[in-house]
């Protein structure tokens, strides 16, 4: 397995410094910031696995930040908190963190708590359908990539799903047609092409490295088997 690439909020260099410490020992990647703001983009940008989000931050308070990441992402998100009257608020409110470690805390255990999270949360959704790679809300119409909302067209949307439904096999054209489209049109195979190719495109943006999406030519399309 790679290596978990942890992101760090914490506004105290020497807290920021052990807790790194700690996890680069315990075979993690991190990435340190002291300020909240650009948190909810850089986990967009940097294929991030965990957030290690302090509370009381300089600029903008930690829930706020959990909050901004939610809209886009389901990346796992633990709180670190100096006061443990806020741990209500950061459970109880439903704000999105997955745990929370109560300032001052043993670099070692919070290592533990990265690793259970990661374990915990290593198959989001799975059985709302979809798998690893992929993952899905249905209620609000929204598919994730390695964790990362994919801002998608109905009718890319629709066509996702009949993948991810059933990974390795493959749709013709008409298949995908009759599958996604409200409407199927009579010989539109270029849209589903060109939605394809979209679907593709916006894929790429999250992991140029991966191309989940097969070309069977002459025959259609299918969604790679993990
Ligand atoms: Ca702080």
């Amino acid at each position: 397995m790679a290596k978990p690439r942890i992101l760090i909020v914490e506004d105290e260099p020497a807290i920021a410094e052990t807790i790194q410490f700690a996890l680069e020992t315990d075979n993690c990647r991190t990435l340190c910031v002291s300020e909240g703001r650009p948190v909810p983009e850089l986990v967009q940008k940097e294929a991030v696995d965990l957030v290690i989000l302090d509370i009381g931050l300089p600029d903008i308070s930690g829930i706020e930040v959990c909050k901004e990441i939610r809209k886009r992402s389901t990346v796992p998100v633990i709180f670190l908190t100096a006061r443990s009257g806020e741990i209500d608020r950061v459970v109880g409110l439903e704000i999105g963190g997955d745990d929370y470690v109560v300032k001052p805390f043993s670099p070692r255990e919070l290592a533990a708590r990265v690793k259970a999270v990661l374990r915990r949360t290593a198959r989001p959704l799975m059985e709302e359908g979809g798998n690893e790679t992929f993952s899905v809300d249905e209620k609000r119409r929204k598919i994730f990539y390695f964790g990362q909302f994919l801002e998608l067209s109905r009718y890319e949307y629709n066509m996702l799903r009949v993948f991810m439904n059933k990974p390795g096999q493959v749709f013709s054209r008409e298949q995908l047609m009759d599958k996604a489209w409200d409407e199927p049109e009579a010989s539109m195979d270029r849209t589903v092409d060109a939605h394809i190719k979209n679907i593709r495109a916006k894929l790429r943006q999250v992991r140029p490295d991966v191309d989940p999406i097969v070309t069977h030519r002459g025959v259609g399309y299918s969604l790679k088997e993990q």
